[in-house]
């Protein structure tokens, strides 16, 4: 079944605007090269400007009409879940794409990717038709309601890591809320999301309400950026980006921004962490997979110095028992690097470091070159300095930084060392010194004897240059409604 999926011809993807299949205006298309092995898997329409705006205006047409935000929200929801339950019937055959395309190993893909977005969506259906406005607790003689309306048209621009997780973070909740979207997905990782919005019209969304047009940031993603016509942008990627989001936003319509940005995560181990081995393997499962492309990846291992070697010399067996290689192999641990430049910024950290006299405990290199994809072996750093390059900016990469510390105030202070504040992990056997750190290191989330995998009951966002506004959980709701009051003099 995985091999048939992964030698199916794949068509060229177009937009889809307004419920229709849309080649680019003027008829541009963009090759999409799979990380597999370098070659073309197929091409995807460039869009235009005026794809964009078309898109843009089928969705405000889709949203002032109230064909969507009109419905009883049970109805909504209703809809939503039989979208969910069309990704998941195809969540082998989404996965198989989204790998050929992105390079995720197909373990994690499945689960990761169209599992969760189908999960992601449920809950976020599940939960519409059970969220109140309120009544103000104000004097007699007047009633203060409080009512919460859909924000409107959401611009909703994605990465190429894991494009169904993260674009279901912000299409449940806005669908739910009753908003309509012109979703850009990322150049290297646009087909399965396509998918998907057409899988929403065989579950009976109503055209237009969902939009997807392809092609670049600069071009389709600074025109909803700029558009007077969308009232709120959500957004996962790079600092730059967001920037840029910000500043379209103050020099159009004062648009609502919420950004997910990256890390550059400290994961904490002490002496007194209840397992060595299980927190070496944790950790090393925290940085490796998805080859490091993970906004939370545990890209900074601080260890108290008195385990420091042996914690190193654990980490570096794990690293170099994973399997790197082809995504494909159910067997394989980490898979491809999404894209060769993505590749070439890794070793470039890598080869800064190696200059500066850093030791490379194991991997910094390619691999693999033979199959003409992008893989690069698990990488272990050790002996950096926290003011290093490797240990200040995000790789986005298989590359692990190791720096050692002496004490919990010393721990906080490289913890807290950097721009970023988006994930963080702290191991320790002294349940007083896990609560300490928790509150004492700026992340939106800090993981305790564990790394990663928080699912999507809790709220994930960034503090610091990380971001602002959460992903998932109910909070993830208030991106996506405006406050209304009614003051009513009875
Ligand atoms: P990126 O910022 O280059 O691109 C993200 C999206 O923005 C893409 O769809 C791209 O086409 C679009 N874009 C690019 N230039 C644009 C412009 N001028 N105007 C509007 N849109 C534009 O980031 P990336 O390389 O795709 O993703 C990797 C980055 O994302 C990393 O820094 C990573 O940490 C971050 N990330 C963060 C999270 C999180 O939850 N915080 C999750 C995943 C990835």
């Amino acid at each position: 079944m995985l091999h048939d999926l992964s030698k199916a011809p794949v068509g060229p993807a177009s937009h889809l605007i307004d419920g229709l299949s849309q080649a680019a205006s003027d008829g541009g298309t963009m090759d999409v090269i799979s990380p597999l092995n370098g070659t073309r898997l197929t091409t995807m329409a460039r869009g235009t400007v005026e794809d964009a705006e078309a898109a843009i205006a089928a969705a405000r047409a889709a949203f002032d009409d109230g064909r969507w935000s009109g419905l009883a929200p049970a109805a909504r929801k209703k809809i939503l879940l039989k979208w969910a339950d069309l990704i998941e019937a195809k969540a082998q055959e989404l996965a198989v794409l989204g790998v050929r395309d992105n390079g995720t190993e197909i373990a994690m893909a499945l689960k990761a990717e169209p599992l969760s977005a189908a999960g992601t969506i449920r809950y976020f259906a599940e939960a519409i038709d059970k969220i109140y406005g309120e009544i103000a607790p104000t004097a007699p003689g007047t009633l203060g309601l409080v009512h919460k309306e859909p924000v409107g048209v959401v611009g909703a621009i994605v990465p190429w890591n894991f494009p169904l997780m993260i674009g279901a973070w912000k299409l449940g909740p806005a669908l739910a809320a009753g908003c309509t979207v012109v979703l850009k997905p990322a150049e290297t990782a646009s087909l399965t999301l396509l998918e998907i919005a057409k899988l929403a019209l065989d579950a009976g969304l109503p055209p237009g309400v969902l939009n997807v047009v392809t092609g670049e940031g600069a071009v389709v993603g600074a025109t909803i950026a700029e558009s007077n016509a969308v009232d709120a942008l959500v957004f996962t990627g790079s600092g730059a980006t967001g920037r840029r989001l910000l500043e379209a936003s103050a020099r159009s319509n004062f648009k609502r921004v919420y950004l997910e940005l990256g890390g550059k995560s400290p994961n904490v181990v002490f002496a007194d962490a209840p397992d060595l081995d299980e927190a070496a393997k944790v950790s090393a499962y925290g940085i490796f997979r998805n080859s490091g492309q993970v906004c939370v990846a545990g890209s900074r291992l601080l260890v108290e110095r008195s385990i420091h070697d042996a914690f190193v010399e654990k980490l570096k067996q794990v690293a170099e028992t994973m399997v790197v290689g082809d995504p494909l192999n159910p067997e394989t641990s980490a898979g491809a690097i999404n894209s060769e430049a993505q590749l070439e910024q890794n070793l470039r950290f890598v080869a800064e470091a190696r200059a500066a006299g850093r030791q490379i405990v194991t991997g910094g290199e390619r691999i693999l070159q033979e199959t003409g994809g992008y893989y690069m072996a698990p990488t272990i750093v050790a002996g950096v300095s926290p003011e290093d390059a490797i240990a200040q900016e995000e790789v986005f990469g298989p590359v692990l930084a190791v720096i050692p510390f002496d004490s919990e105030d010393e721990a906080v202070a490289i913890a807290n060392g950097t721009d970023f504040g988006l994930a963080a992990a702290v191991w320790t056997a002294d349940l007083s010194r896990a609560h300490r750190m928790v509150r004492r290191i700026k992340a939106g989330v800090v993981h305790v004897n564990t790394y990663g995998g928080a699912d999507v009951t809790v709220p994930l966002g960034g503090v610091k240059q990380s971001g602002n506004g959460h992903d998932k959980s109910l909070h993830a709701f208030d991106k996506f409604f405006d406050l209304k009051t009614a003051w009513i003099k009875l």
